[in-house]
């Protein structure tokens, strides 16, 4: 490996670079690529086939890859087909019985049974069960699919040019600065999947490590993986923010020995001491939309996030789209997370997608931070050797 070509601190973040690749090798990635197999976290609700709202669908993908597998009835755990235990309604009416009265913790739990309120920043929500299926994600890596041209690239184009333009130089407000660094580092995310599990030979179905991609794509422009770092630092912030109400949630898939798995890995990864002393706020969300503007501008950019939303139902080829939506359902969930609490204990709820496109959005940016940090340097080399 050669030197550390980022050193200091992430922009706009409270860790430097050395301390997130070493916590994220250490600790993070360990324990989400455990978790991220786990029944719990494995299944992902999605309902892949939507009339695309922009432009009529063009599904420009070539490959046999694009498709997604779809799990068989039988294969997801049956507590995922049964409605939610109980209702927020439920909950009230026992605030009033002896029961309650007796176990004074029930007050304090901010976990009360996954919910079903929307998510302000998308528009992709679980409760939305028409014609949803569950994907069994560790069966559809997100990787290269042969989704490229024009139709890729409209998607793109109107994800920076419509929602989110670049910044010139200091020219916008904090909060605009932060949405597009978390698309362009998710897009960076994407890009470094893409040429990590790369069809190198169609003849001889011949896959591997692309690095002239990696290096064309991403690591030629500091910014882009600064603002990789940005994200994965940006959705850690939401889980370790959330990490109360994580650790009380129910991962119950009826597979009693698999869920303990998941409880005690969550704990783990939350609450790890290593990453409380060496970041434990990865990210400072306190002084955004403040001033008179505040909750206009955060009306703004929260139309601006669903409207990017909405483009990945215009994404032409399956498996991209399974991605692109549970990557940008995680980032609204961090969203959700950060800034759409209103400050009371307890007032946080979730949807059980929400929170499995949290961890799998957090596992793919840690996957991306390694990547970058293991074969980055040796990438550049090669490049920049021609
Ligand atoms: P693109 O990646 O399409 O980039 C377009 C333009 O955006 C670039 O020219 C550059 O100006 C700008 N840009 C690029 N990266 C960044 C960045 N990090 N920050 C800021 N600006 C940037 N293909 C697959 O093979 N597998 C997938 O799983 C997959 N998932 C996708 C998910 C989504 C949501 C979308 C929209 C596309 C996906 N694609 C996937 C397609 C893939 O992202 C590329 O669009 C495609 O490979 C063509 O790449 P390109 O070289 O034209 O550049």
């Amino acid at each position: 490996r050669g030197t550390p070509k980022y050193s200091g601190m992430v922009e706009d973040c409270c860790c430097d670079y050395e301390t997130v690749d070493h916590l994220n090798e250490e600790v993070l990635n360990p324990s989400l690529q455990e978790l991220v197999k786990t029944p719990f976290f494995r299944y992902f609700k999605v309902k892949l086939w939507c009339d695309c709202p922009f432009w009529p669908d063009d599904g420009m993908c070539r490959l046999r890859d694009c498709s997604v597998c779809e799990c068989p009835e039988s294969e997801f755990p049956e507590s995922f087909k049964k409605p939610h235990r109980f209702s927020m309604n439920d909950l009230v009416c026992q605030e009033g019985k002896p029961q309650a009265a007796v176990d004074r913790t029930l007050d304090s739990k901010v976990f009360r049974g996954w919910s079903e309120t929307d998510n302000p920043w998308t528009i992709d929500d679980e409760t939305d069960n028409d014609e949803m299926t569950y994907v069994n994600l560790q069966l559809n890596p997100e990787r290269y699919t042969g989704y490229t041209g024009p139709s890729a690239r409209r998607i793109w184009d109107a994800v920076y040019s419509e929602n989110c333009p670049k910044y010139p130089s200091q020219g916008l407000c904090q909060e605009k600065k932060i949405l597009y660094k978390l698309i362009s580092g998710l897009h960076s995310s994407i890009s470094i999947h893409i040429a990590a599990d790369y069809l190198l030979d169609e003849a001889t179905n011949l896959w591997g490590q692309n690095l002239t991609l990696i290096y064309d794509r991403v690591l030629k422009y500091p910014d882009r993986v600064s603002n990789l770092y940005f994200t994965f630092l940006f959705v850690l912030r939401a889980v370790t923010k959330a990490a109360d109400y994580l650790e009380q949630a129910e991962y119950d898939t009826g597979n009693h020995n698999e869920d303990l798995k998941t409880h005690s890995l969550i704990k783990q990864l939350l609450y790890d001491p290593k990453l409380q002393t060496a970041c434990p706020i990865p990210f400072d969300e306190a002084n955004l939309w403040k001033g008179q503007s505040g909750p206009e501008l955060k009306q703004k950019i929260q139309q601006q996030f669903r409207n990017i939303s909405a483009l990945m139902d215009c994404i032409g080829c399956e498996k991209c789209r399974l991605w692109g939506k549970l990557q940008v359902l995680g980032l609204g969930t961090a969203l959700k997370i950060l800034f759409s609490v209103d400050g009371q204990e307890n007032s946080l709820q979730l949807q059980r997608n929400e929170v499995i496109a949290l961890m799998n959005l957090l596992n793919r940016l840690s996957e991306s931070v390694k990547f970058v940090h293991e074969v980055g340097p040796a990438a550049d080399s090669v490049m920049e050797g021609h």
